[in-house]
């Protein structure tokens, strides 16, 4: 197939692990047959230092006329004045929301070979393969909001809401995901109080009925959730929730693996490009010294394959190449707990000869 992809490196250790990324998917395309044009954007601080804006129109434009796109990381103590015109994360949310990228996947996968970096215990962990759909485009932090003086000093107000269309596309995209998985859909909700999560299960509930009979299907309270995922993660498969749900669920969730290092984060729309990133930061403490793991941002692009350009078996090679680089022992420092370790571009050429 022939495929355009956008590359967004931005700051920090963004290019660092980028150029891992691209190695490993210019590799599938030689070794699979497939024709991939690589087209490198300036977004982030490097693009407020450059354009004077995060999202310049020219990254924008290639973004949308693209295929994918795979970002590493934005941000750093340089663009951090909170009294500044505008900042690296600003861009990020505009592409979101220019691209409509509605929902945010994250899987939760533990590598067997690292369990005992988990803080949880390794009966615990084990075995445990959750994939995340965070609603990202709607709830409190897309809702009015306010603030008034109040006899006790102020009030303030951000209004919680959605709208059936918005909680369908995300319970489809769920349950589509879970076919080829353990074929279960657990959908996160506080319907015993808000208003907007009754919608929220009434609507989850009538799409898992009329169009997924096939996908098992139950309905979890988020406080309960927040127990359950730490004490028994494994019993899930696919979980769907809102945005401010799926915010702290997601977080709490990336703890089960013990390595920022190592999880790979996609966001998608109905249709057009899909944006994946590793889910960690820029790392400013670490960037330009070799240090960095580059495995998110590799994972990231096998997610690419997978969902933006229906490669599986492309994108399960990646995933084994990353798995049996692990296996045979090799560390970037962030997951050697002190032990023998190798640099971000020695990990990346030991991903690709386990690749070839
Ligand atoms: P961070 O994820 O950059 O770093 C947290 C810690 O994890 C640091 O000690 C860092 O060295 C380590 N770390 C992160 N990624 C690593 C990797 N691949 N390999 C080895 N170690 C790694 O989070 P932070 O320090 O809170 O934020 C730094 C900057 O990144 C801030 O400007 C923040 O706004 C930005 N940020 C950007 C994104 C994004 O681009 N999506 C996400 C989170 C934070």
């Amino acid at each position: 197939m022939e495929a355009k992809i956008v590359l967004l490196p931005g700051d920090g250790i963004g290019p660092e692990v980028m150029a891992e990324g691209q190695r490993i998917l210019v590799r599938v395309g030689e070794k699979f047959g497939h024709r991939f044009q690589f087209q490198t954007c300036p977004m982030g601080g490097c693009a407020i230092d450059s354009h004077g804006t995060p999202l310049p129109d020219e990254t924008l434009d290639a973004c949308r006329a693209s295929d994918a796109i795979l970002l590493a990381a934005v941000g750093g103590p340089k663009w951090d004045d909170p009294n500044a015109k505008t900042r690296p994360e600003v861009g990020l949310l505009k592409l979101r929301k220019e691209l409509g990228l509605f929902a945010n996947l994250r899987p939760i996968k533990p590598h067997e070979v690292l369990l005992d970096a988990s803080p949880l215990k390794r009966h615990i962990v084990e075995g445990v393969d959750i994939l995340f759909f965070r609603e990202l485009t709607g709830d409190v932090y897309f809702g009015e909001s306010g603030k008034k003086p109040h006899p006790s000093g102020e009030e303030a107000w951000n209004v919680m809401i959605y709208n059936t269309g918005e909680i369908e596309r995300v319970v489809r995209l769920a349950a589509q995901a879970a076919r080829g998985r353990k074929n279960k859909v657990t959908s996160v909700d506080k319907a015993n109080v808000l208003e907007v999560s009754r919608l929220w299960r009434r609507t989850a509930a009538r799409i898992m009925a009329d169009e997924f009979p096939d996908v098992k299907y139950d309905v979890v309270l988020v406080d309960a959730m927040a127990m359950h995922l730490i004490a028994r993660p494994r019993d899930f498969d696919v979980i769907v929730t809102a945005n401010l749900f799926g915010d702290i669920l997601t977080d709490e969730g990336s703890m089960l693996p013990g390595s920022l290092g190592l999880l790979p984060s996609a966001s998608l729309g109905s249709s057009g490009p899909g944006l994946y990133e590793p889910i960690h930061g820029s790392a400013p403490d670490i960037a330009g010294k070799g240090l960095a793991n580059p495995l998110a941002t590799i994972l990231a692009a096998a997610m690419l394959l997978r969902y933006s350009l229906k490669l599986e078996t492309e994108a399960k090679a990646v995933e084994a190449a990353v798995e049996s680089v692990l296996e045979q022992g090799f560390r970037t420092k962030d997951i050697a707990a002190g032990g023998p370790s190798i640099s971000t571009g020695e990990m990346g050429a030991k991903v690709l000869a386990a690749l070839a």
